[in-house]
């Protein structure tokens, strides 16, 4: 992408009603523009790294065996009064009438829609385990709408909703959503630490959030630092084999949310691993049952012929929340330092003088070379000063830049800078290409 072309309103000042350094970040790279409280027009450079989080999620959902379909916005009210929530909800649920008087909502979450997709179809125990998801956007009239698209009202969300026919198949398949989380949030560069948490609205008995800390975050979370040098499972792991050893290595160390934190059992914890912090609630899993099933009549029939309600779970992750909470982790004081795999391009591209035609050829060469070596390049050939061209791409925060200059093209030379580190060496195009790759 030629800058010159693109659609990046970088901004130089810092929004006064940004509260947080990701929110302002966000501001200032020209990723989102605030529409209204808490809602948001993703601009293309935000809209990117939205993208690559949403396909990592949708990867590790397949890996996982869950099956990716679209359920709409938009729902009707019926379902809802069906399993109670239409009033329990409250006023975080955005109401609508048509024009026929019919009650509507703008879809607070999936649990209602989606148990009605599957007693439509399926009748039998043998169509199960079944995973069913999608990413969509939500919305819910917070309160207190803020730090962006942190807290926003609409929002997009991987929520994945598993049908069993025993509660053992179910913890199983709580099990394999606990795992594929841990591999997204790892290879996303964050650390997300599993706690113990409250079910809140959804119901149910067994629950995990999934934290990243941040001292911004709105959480109070409580966990043994151990927890936080165990591993993610890997993407070699075998969803269909045992799972219970992975839960157990990750579940037997102290983790809790405000709401679950016990004092006296956090006191065992040696002192020195005691982490009493700040947190992000960046994903949360439920096992609740048969809570929807049975008051929406979702049976199958069993070996025996017996007609029994199916247990189910459901899993979200907040993948535009995760946009802000990936900067909260991950930025300086230049700017934002993109983990590799969600970064809106894959290098940088700087030519210092692009006016010169012996340079702006070599830099048009190599933006050629880089392409043709299967990466995104984002190609500064505007003519502003060099210095503002740095300070831009150090803030948009691209893991890696490659600086088109005089002296370097006389030498045959370009200059690799790594956003992370800011060590910078002059290489051939060809082992530059070998380093960003
Ligand atoms: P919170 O405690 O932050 O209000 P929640 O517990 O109400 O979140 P869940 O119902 O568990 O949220 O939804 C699943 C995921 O969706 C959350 O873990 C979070 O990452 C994301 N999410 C929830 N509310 C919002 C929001 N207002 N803006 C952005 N993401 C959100
Ligand atoms: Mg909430
Ligand atoms: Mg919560
Ligand atoms: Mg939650």
């Amino acid at each position: 992408m030629r800058l010159s072309r693109y659609f990046l309103p970088v901004s130089k000042d810092v929004p006064a009603d940004a509260a947080i350094v990701s929110h302002q970040l966000m501001l200032r790279t020209g990723m989102v523009r605030q529409n209204g409280a808490g809602i948001y027009t993703w601009l293309p450079l935000g809209f990117r790294v939205l993208k690559k989080i949403e396909q990592i999620v949708r990867e590790e959902m397949d890996r996982a065996g869950a099956v990716e379909l679209l359920m709409p916005t938009i729902q009707q009210a019926e379902l809802w009064q069906e399993s109670g929530r239409y009033e329990a909800y409250g006023k975080e649920m955005l109401r609508i009438t048509d024009r026929h008087e019919r009650e509507m909502l703008f879809g607070p979450t999936n649990e209602e829609l989606i148990t009605d997709v599957f007693r439509a179809y399926v009748k039998s125990y043998k169509a199960l385990p079944l995973n069913l998801y999608h990413t969509q956007w939500k919305f819910r009239d917070e309160i207190r709408p803020r730090f962006g698209v942190m807290r926003g009202r609409e929002f997009l969300m991987k929520d994945a909703y598993s049908f069993d026919l025993t509660e053992e198949g179910a913890r199983k398949s709580y099990q394999k959503m606990f795992c594929a989380y841990l591999n997204a949030f790892d290879r996303m560069g964050l650390t997300a630490i599993p706690m113990q948490a409250d079910t809140g609205p959804i119901g149910g008995d067994l629950s995990h959030e999934f934290i990243i800390l941040a001292d911004t975050g709105e959480s109070a979370v409580f966990c043994d630092r151990a927890l936080l040098d165990v591993p993610a499972p890997g993407l070699d792991l075998d969803f269909d084999g045992e799972l219970s050893d992975v839960m157990e290595k990750r579940t037997q160390y102290y983790a809790a949310t405000e709401e679950k934190h016990d004092e006296a059992e956090f006191a065992k914890v040696p002192e020195d691993r005691q982490v009493s912090a700040r947190g992000i609630e960046v994903g949360h899993i439920f096992f609740f049952g048969t809570k929807y099933s049975k008051a929406m009549n979702a049976t199958v029939q069993t070996a025996e012929g017996e007609n029994v309600p199916v247990q189910m779970g459901s899993y979200g992750i907040g993948v535009s929340r995760l946009v802000g909470g990936i900067i909260e982790a991950c930025h300086d004081e230049n700017g934002i330092v993109w983990p590799k795999a969600v970064s809106p391009f894959d290098v940088g591209l700087i030519s210092m003088k692009p006016k010169d035609e012996t340079v702006s050829g070599v830099a048009d060469g190599a933006y050629a070379a880089l392409q043709a070596a299967g990466l995104d390049v984002l190609y500064d050939e505007t003519d502003e000063r060099p210095g503002s061209k740095f300070n831009r791409m150090d803030l948009i925060g691209l893991p890696w830049q490659i600086v088109i200059g005089p002296r370097g093209v006389e030498a045959g030379l370009v200059e690799v800078k790594n956003r992370k580190t800011g060590e910078k060496s002059d290489m051939t195009l060809e082992q530059a290409i070998e380093m960003v790759k």
